[in-house]
């Protein structure tokens, strides 16, 4: 019999690089699977805490070469360990899962945009800008307003400002180095904005979840419908057919979420892409057969993918979010469980700072307006 160095899948072990709520989330299914999790935090008390073997910095190649040495497939939290440590890991054998040549596109926008072009996937109208002039030649050929954008290291809306003028974007434009650019893009008239999920092993497998409705407020994701009410079966299949063509496209592994826009002539159009489990994806951890955080572990560790089928015909999410308010998180938890124990609660163990999400509430049933009105319920005990 030929050797397989390969482990069997009961002592494989995971690293997660961010000790944030994500990694959190994918303790309890690594120990359903038996997998060994472990997590490389940035620091002590992380919401992923409890699975944490390692403390340091993700960009100190030495901090994360020690931490990769002891697992067999190194995944991640967020999207920011540099391209370098994450290259020199790939140079030295380790498992990366996405690894860098697909990560990269979900660290810059730019970059992301030029690949998706290459691609031929529909997106807004963009360009780099470099300076006012060549941001205002953008301007004037948009009906004179635009979306200004830093490529890398933006989250929850930072680093997105609408713009009419270039002097709106004066402080991005004189902080860029040399060989740097913003990103410019058509102010998309949204009717509404969707995301699809994607998981991928590095042997191939692909499985897709249906197609959900998000609502952010103030740049934050308040609200996730699964699946997204009135989609027609081809606004579905066209919103599926994006996700695999990306996830294939980009050599993706693991969790892949696309953001989409759906504009009033029912166009699709791809935002951005998150490689690892997503806010708009949470509900799928209690309505879907396969959560999210359980998919990203099996098409990590190259394991057979999940069924993605949802559980009822309808789920929603709700974020928690650390607010001013008075009275301690555990007392809302615990009144929010007591009144409405068809919600299942799930909690990042954060202080609660305001706007902070420390928290969501997902909800599952028959009838839409059902769902929405219980999850929305149990989610007011935390204004
Ligand atoms: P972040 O990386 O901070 O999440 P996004 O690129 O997702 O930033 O943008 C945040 C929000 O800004 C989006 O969810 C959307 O509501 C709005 N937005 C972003 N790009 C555009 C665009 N081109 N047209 C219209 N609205 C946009």
């Amino acid at each position: 019999m030929v050797e397989t160095k390969r482990r069997h899948h009961m002592a494989l072990r995971v690293g997660v690089i961010g000790g944030g709520q994500l990694a959190r989330m994918m303790i309890a299914p690594a120990v359903e699977l038996g997998l060994d999790i472990r997590v490389l935090a940035e620091g002590e008390g992380m919401s992923a805490g409890l699975a944490a073997t390692a403390v340091g910095d993700y960009r100190d190649l030495d901090v994360v070469r020690a931490f990769a040495r002891d697992v067999d497939v190194v995944t991640f939290d967020h999207e920011h360990v540099p391209q370098d440590v994450l290259r020199a890991l790939v140079a030295e054998g380790v498992a990366v899962h996405p690894g860098p040549d697909a990560l990269r596109f979900a660290q810059d926008k730019l970059d992301m945009r030029a690949r998706l072009a290459e691609l031929g996937i529909p997106q807004p109208d963009w360009a780099p800008v470099r300076s006012a002039r060549e941001l205002q030649d953008f301007l004037d050929a948009h009906d004179g307003r635009g979306v200004v954008k830093t490529p890398r290291g933006g989250y929850d809306g930072k680093g997105v400002r609408v713009v009419g003028d270039p002097g709106e974007a004066a402080d991005w434009l004189d902080g860029l180095a040399d060989g740097e650019a913003l990103l410019v893009e058509e102010l998309v008239p949204f009717v509404r904005e969707l995301a699809q999920q994607v998981a991928r092993r590095p042997s191939g497998q692909v499985a897709s979840y249906p197609v959900v409705e998000t609502v952010q407020r103030d740049g934050v994701c308040a609200e996730v419908i699964a699946p997204a009410p009135h989609a027609v079966e081809r606004l579905t299949e066209v919103a599926e057919e994006i996700g695999v063509r990306i996830a294939e496209g980009l050599g993706v592994t693991g969790m892949l979420a696309v953001e989409l826009f759906q504009t009033d002539d029912d166009r699709i159009l791809v935002n951005e892409l998150a490689m690892r489990p997503h806010n708009s994806g949470h509900w799928s951890q209690d309505g879907a057969v396969t959560g999210q955080f359980e998919q990203h572990l099996r098409a990590v560790a190259d394991l057979p993918l999940g069924s993605t089928a949802p559980r009822s015909p309808w789920s929603v999410m709700i974020n928690i979010l650390g607010g001013p308010s008075e009275g301690s998180l555990g007392d809302r938890f615990e009144s929010a469980m007591a009144a409405y124990p068809e919600a299942k609660i799930h909690t990042y163990g954060k202080d609660p700072r305001p706007g902070r999400k420390v928290g969501h509430v997902n909800v599952s049933g028959e009838e839409l307006d059902d769902v929405v009105y219980t999850a929305r319920a149990a989610a007011s005990h935390f204004d």
